[in-house]
């Protein structure tokens, strides 16, 4: 049976990603070894590094004065990078969900952090809008896309402070103005690779005004004059996100991505909206194009689980919601065809006639 893969992260790749990092755990590169058993070093995967770099650049037009590097620990190990590398004095954090709340414990650790708005008052379900930063802040984070609840800030704040986003969730899946960023971060395991690496998009004069020393590794500075090869890069996962760099280049690239984005999205969240059994959790104009979060109607309640077993076998994997919202969450990343969507509307309709 046809598996539909809506899982949140680690997330549906395109075919073409997985099928030439397939082909390179073989044979890399002609080589007549393994992609898992050749230097790092060598010219071959040199190469592979510094297209995956170049590509990031060209998709998402970043100017002069960036970086692009490939690092480790996960988004998660970023939150605490962000603040050593950043935070002088005190910053300021949105709070849009369970990873803003990471990233604002750690930025903790390195000084004072104001929390200019929260969610939280009402589970995560909205993007607060009015709030004020303060002047003297070193930096302003943002999460673009709350991969839990299914919220999503679709453009670029403008802000007179530093601005540092997490866009592990929706990187690739829009043009963005990166000039307007000074720090992007994204794990890959959403929308670019296996889990393993994370992208970092750096303004190399954000860089350098901390006192405190840093740790080598910790500091962006030591990846970014060694071309992102400071120490032993993980080499698969590189290789994967090349692939679907390439991949998105020849779809079009992030303006494709989003036009088919927010149509798979559109097609759901229209299915939500009409189905007697369902309703979204999130405010309409908050809702993000990548994580649909949907519960079962207050009446049809105890209709979930049954629900849950009849979507699975149907092929639908992964649409369990997570345990801070309940329900039912589809993942809609760029690799998501709209087909697979299409079936997932198709049950909801089949199981709305069984009851
Ligand atoms: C998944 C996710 C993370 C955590 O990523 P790890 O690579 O597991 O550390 C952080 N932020 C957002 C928005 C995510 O979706």
């Amino acid at each position: 049976m046809k598996k539909h893969n809506f899982y949140a992260g680690p997330s549906i790749l395109s075919e073409y990603t997985i099928k030439n990092t397939a082909e390179a755990v073989y044979n890399f590169a002609d080589m007549g070894l393994s992609l898992l058993e050749i230097s790092h070093r060598s010219k071959e995967f040199v190469a592979v590094n510094d297209e995956a770099r170049a590509l990031v650049k060209e998709l998402l037009d970043i100017p002069e004065g960036y970086e692009v590097v490939f690092l480790g620990g996960g988004a998660s190990m970023q939150f605490c990078m962000v603040p050593y590398n950043l935070l002088k004095k005190k910053a300021s954090y949105l709070d849009t969900g369970t990873w803003s709340s990471k990233a604002i414990k750690e930025a903790k650790l390195f000084g004072e952090v104001d929390v200019v708005a929260s969610s939280k008052d009402k589970n995560y379900s909205y993007i607060p809008r009015d709030y004020t930063i303060a002047d003297d802040s070193d930096y302003f984070h943002i999460t673009t896309n709350n991969t839990i609840y299914g919220t999503e800030m679709r453009f670029d704040p403008d802000v007179k402070q530093r601005l540092v986003a997490d866009m592990s969730s929706d990187i690739f899946s829009r043009p963005i103005d990166v000039s307007k960023y000074d720090l992007i971060y994204a794990g890959a395991q959403k929308n670019l690779a296996p889990a393993g690496v994370t992208l970092a998009i750096v303004r190399k004069d954000a860089l350098g005004h901390v006192d405190r020393p840093i740790p080598t590794m910790l500091k962006y500075s030591t990846h970014i004059e060694k071309d992102s090869m400071y120490n032993t890069p993980p080499v698969l996962p590189i290789f994967a996100a090349l692939q679907t760099l390439r991949w998105y280049k020849e779809m079009g690239g992030v303006a494709a991505m989003e036009l088919k984005d927010a149509e798979n999205a559109a097609i759901l969240y229209e299915e939500i909206d009409r189905n007697k059994l369902f309703r979204g959790t999130t405010e309409m104009a908050d809702r993000s194009i990548m994580n649909v979060c949907f519960i079962m109607a207050e009446e049809y309640k105890e209709l979930e689980d049954e629900f849950y077993k009849f979507a699975t076998a149907a092929g639908m994997a992964g649409i369990k919601g997570h345990r801070s919202v309940g329900g039912f969450r589809a993942s809609l990343y760029n690799a998501m065809p709209k087909s697979s969507v299409e079936a997932l509307v198709g049950c909801m309709k089949e199981f709305e006639k069984l009851h």
